[in-house]
This record gives C-alpha cells, structure tokens and sequence, in this order.
C-alpha cells in the first residue's frame, strides 16, 4: 500500500503477519487444523514436574482440538469443518496440545510419518518444550523438514523468573533446542506472554529484544490469560493481581513490534481462550477490535515493526 512504510504488506498491516507470508509462500488462504496427538508434558507427568504451567489450562494449551481419539478422523473432522469455510483453502497439520516430541524418535514417526505423506497437508506445525529437544530427535524433525515445509513452536513466554510459573525450562534449554533445530534448517516459532506477574513492560520489552537477537522465523505473542481449571486460576481467585489494560496490551505490543526484526513473521498478537473457561482478562474476546486498535496505533505514531531493531545482542536482559 502506497502510504504503509513497512515493505511486507499489500494491506494497511505494519507488520509482517504470518496471513502475509503464507499468501506469498502458497498464493492460496491456508488454514490450520488443529490436532491433539496425546502427549503429556514433562511438566505435568512428574519428569521434571506435577500440575503443569500455573496458566496452562486441561487440555494442554489444546481447547480447541477435536477429542476424537484416532488422529486421523482428527485431521478429517477439522479439514471438513476449514473447508465448509475455504472450499479451495489449502490445510497445515497443527499438532498443538501438551508436548508434541515428547517421546522417543520410534513413537514420533508412527505419528508424524502419516502427516508427512498426505498430499492433502501443505505444511505441518508442531509444538514442544525446548527440553523435548534433543540431538536425535531434531535430526529427525529435518528429515521431515527436507520433505514438508516443517514449523516447530516453542513456548519460551518469558525470559524472567519473577514468579513462579512452574515453567521448569532455562533459557539454556531454551538456546540449545533452537540451535539443534536451525542445524537442521527447521522454522522457529516463539510464544511469548505479557502480563505475566511481577513483570513490567520493561520487561516484555527485555523478552522481545531477546527474540530479536535470535535466529527465530516467526513469533506469537499473547495475552496471559486467566482461566478456570488452571493453578492460576485458582491463585488468581484468592488474591488477584494487577493485569494490563487492554490500552497497555496494545500499546506494549507496539513497542514490541518496533523493537523486533522487520522480517520476522507475526504469526498471532492475541490469543483464544474458551469463553466460559475465561476469567480474565474478558477485553481479549474481541480479538477482531484488538487487532485493529494495533494497526491505528502504530498509524497515528507512525510506527512499524522492526523502526527500532538494532542487531546488537541486548546486554543481561
Ligand atoms: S509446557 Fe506447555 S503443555 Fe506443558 S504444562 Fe507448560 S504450557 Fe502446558
């Protein structure tokens, strides 16, 4: 658009939105189906811990999966649903509950092999914890990788320790899973949260200039968010803390987005969580007015991603 400065975009977007990728990449609407391969998660199995992340909700961060039990009939429940939508929308395989390498290279390939043969999927997407990262299984993911565009999602959300989340991941692992997975010319996507306790926006800021300085593809950032059925949750209910505002959430992000690389892909700036499992905060239901007071702000200052990127490494953040 003639008077968008930000030169990933044919619309008034000012970041590089993974809807833009993806129509450059496949000149066609590609749609996610979400998939629950069940997995656990070292964090809720006892591995490294019980109950799993203070936020994480039941299903494993997977509330909107089918609960069919046979992936297949997973996969073709929720291509019939996208397609009723996108008659000629093209389908990525989202493997998105709990942890999805956890579990030994044998166990992975009877489940993603399948995926990889289809025609039917252009792309598949899988989400883990750095520490379901190692050497052998990463080797595998590029055998994947060179046959099917491969993303690999994972869920670093802070940098800080400023409450205990019960996260039991250290940016070490987070570093040596990203590595052993870019050896491998495999796509990163990050998540990160704002608001999470204790933190400032400073210290969003620290998390965004920490993915800035990293050989990460894509990025998703969310709102924390407070639901039923979580410790969290319950926490939350006993003695609330402070949240941001949804004018801060948006103009946080901003800031993020000013401070991260041009060319880093936005895949998401607000999160879904199931209305009745949802305490707080309620503002982000609206995801569709959210996004569009993103893109007026970074209008009226105009401002765009990647404006203040610098490649310096930041220092102790
Ligand atoms: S690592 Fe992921 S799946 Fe496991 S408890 Fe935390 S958020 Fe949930």
């Amino acid at each position: 658009m003639k008077n968008n400065p930000f030169p990933y975009s044919d619309d008034n977007k000012r970041y590089y939105t993974w809807n833009y990728y993806l129509k450059k990449t496949y000149n066609n609407k590609v749609f996610k189906v979400p998939l629950d391969a069940h997995f656990t998660c070292p964090n809720r199995d006892g591995k490294k811990a019980y109950g799993g992340c203070t936020f994480c909700s039941a299903r494993g961060s997977g509330d909107f999966t089918s609960v069919a039990d046979n992936l297949d009939a997973q996969f073709n429940d929720g291509l019939a649903m996208m397609k009723r939508k996108w008659p000629d929308g093209l389908a990525m395989a989202y493997f998105q509950a709990y942890s999805n390498t956890y579990g030994d290279v044998e166990a992975l390939k009877n489940i993603y092999e399948p995926f990889v043969a289809r025609d039917d999927i252009v792309a598949i997407s899988i989400a883990t914890r750095s520490d379901c990262i190692d050497e052998e299984i990463a080797q595998y993911l590029g055998t994947i990788a060179k046959r099917k565009p491969l993303w690999i999602e994972l869920g670093l959300q802070t940098i800080h320790s400023k409450s205990d989340l019960n996260r039991h991941e250290t940016i070490e692992e987070f570093e040596n899973a990203l590595t052993l997975l870019r050896q491998q010319n495999i796509n990163v996507t990050v998540h990160i949260m704002n608001s999470l306790p204790n933190e400032s926006v400073e210290d969003m800021l620290a998390t965004a200039r920490f993915i800035a300085s990293h050989d990460i593809q894509a990025l998703k950032i969310h709102m924390l968010h407070i639901m039923e059925q979580t410790i969290m949750g319950e926490q939350y209910k006993k003695e609330p803390f402070t949240l941001l505002t949804r004018e801060e959430y948006i103009s946080t992000v901003v800031r993020q987005l000013e401070i991260l690389p041009p060319t880093l892909i936005i895949q998401r700036l607000t999160g879904d969580a199931p209305k009745d499992l949802l305490i707080e905060p309620t503002w982000t239901l609206n995801k569709t007015t959210i996004l569009n007071d993103i893109d007026k702000l970074m209008v009226k200052e105009d401002t765009w991603q990647g404006k203040y990127y610098t490649s310096e490494k930041p220092q102790n953040d």
